[in-house]
């Protein structure tokens, strides 16, 4: 008898994937959907990034690279991560992967085996807890609260710490909250994973996603932490670059070639005319960025303030990323009802927040990457099912 192996039930998946293919194939039963889904900028990557990868792929870069990433990415890549998080990274330490999931998926593999704990933010992207239960390793959800703007609350971080945690993820600005961690708080928790052996995987993919002139922060720029900091970025988010798979991080030294044998396993390398556009968005003009988190921003008050204006729904004004986390605990009806009756009867494409973990009850997950006439659509039609909807 042919058999799946038994691993693959512990594989989790990207909820946002299904509810998408479910809002598609209502699409073609010729329905009208308004995605607010799914996570990636609704914008064209910037046409002089485009334009080097094509002239890239033109000059015949198209061929096996090395698996670490070329020189040139590697080097922009450290200039970039050094600037931005006033840290001191040489390009030997930076490594290209095919988007920023496989740095999530192989230094979980790299670092965790059975009997390590891993802590990681609930509610969280959701292939974190995924890549924990796959290597084995036991997952330990740290709740991120409502009333401190969907951040972790730095006590609760340090009584989760044992001798047996061996890695700490955290993400700011969050998926799916749009929370920011303060700089004070990153200091606490690194204070706190100090007096541990644990790892840190800092995913900052959201890092240029910021509002209300808000500062980033990183925990890599703690003193101390960047040798044991995974510190994750890439080109997905910031550059509208979804389809063309490639994240970077600065790695600590001793997982600098376990974490590339990984890429040898598996990808063998970043197609090199991809990486060339990434050094071209790294290094080129940067105002199509400024301009898309401008554009965000606007889209956030709108859906903030409609969704505010909504029976039972409240919604904090997040401070990043391009998501907003309303609470519907006050709609007589659980968020994974609202989230499919919204999608079968109103047309509108959410997610249940616990679809990011058991911490997301209550609260429901747009992603405002979508243009202002269909986000005040979706607002409209939001408001038309709730009316209907008995107190
Ligand atoms: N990390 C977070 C928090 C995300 O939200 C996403 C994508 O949604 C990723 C990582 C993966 O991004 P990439 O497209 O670079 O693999």
């Amino acid at each position: 008898m042919t058999r799946l192996a038994s691993g693959v039930a512990r594989l989790g998946t990207e909820t946002a994937f299904s509810v998408l293919a479910r809002a598609k194939e209502m699409e073609r039963a010729g329905r009208d959907v308004i995605h607010l889904e799914i996570g990636e900028p609704d914008f064209d990557t910037p046409a002089h990034i485009t334009e080097a990868g094509v002239a890239a792929l033109r000059a015949g870069e198209t061929h096996y690279c090395p698996a670490a990433g070329i020189a040139e990415l590697r080097e922009a890549v450290a200039a970039e991560l050094s600037r931005s998080r006033d840290v001191a990274i040489g390009p030997e330490r930076v490594l290209v992967a095919n988007g920023a999931k496989p740095f999530l998926f192989f230094t979980i593999l790299a670092t965790c085996e059975p009997g390590d704990e891993v802590v990681y933010p609930d509610p969280g992207f959701p292939i974190y807890e995924s890549a924990i239960r796959w290597a084995g390793a036991t997952p330990v959800p740290l709740p991120l609260r409502e009333e401190l703007g969907f951040s972790f609350a730095p006590d609760e971080l340090r009584a989760l710490l044992t001798d047996r945690t061996r890695l700490v993820i955290l993400n700011s600005p969050q998926n799916p909250t749009g929370g920011v961690s303060p700089a004070p708080d990153l200091a606490a928790a690194a204070e706190a994973i100090l007096d541990t052996d644990a790892w840190i995987l800092s995913d900052e993919v959201y890092a240029r996603m910021l509002y209300d002139d808000g500062a980033f922060a990183s925990i890599a720029s703690v003193p101390r932490m960047l040798e044991r900091t995974v510190l994750l970025d890439g080109f997905s988010k910031t550059y509208a670059m979804t389809g063309w798979r490639c994240g970077y991080a600065a790695v600590p030294e001793p997982l600098v070639e376990p974490l590339t044998r990984f890429f040898v396993n598996s990808t063998s390398c970043v197609p090199p005319f991809v990486q060339l556009a990434g050094v071209a968005a790294l290094t080129g003009p940067q105002d199509a960025v400024t301009a898309m988190v401008a554009e965000f921003a606007e889209r956030r008050d709108l859906v903030v303030d409609g969704l505010n204006a909504l029976p039972g729904v409240s919604c904090l004004s997040p401070r990043g990323a391009f998501y907003v986390f309303p609470n519907v605990e006050d709609v007589p009806m659980s968020a994974e009802t609202l989230a499919d009756r919204l999608l079968e009867e109103a047309g509108v494409a959410v997610l249940a927040g616990t679809a990011f973990g058991a911490n997301g009850a209550g609260h429901l997950r747009l992603s405002y990457a979508n243009s202002q006439a269909n986000l005040a659509r979706a607002l409209e039609r939001m408001a038309e099912f709730l009316s209907a909807v008995p107190a």
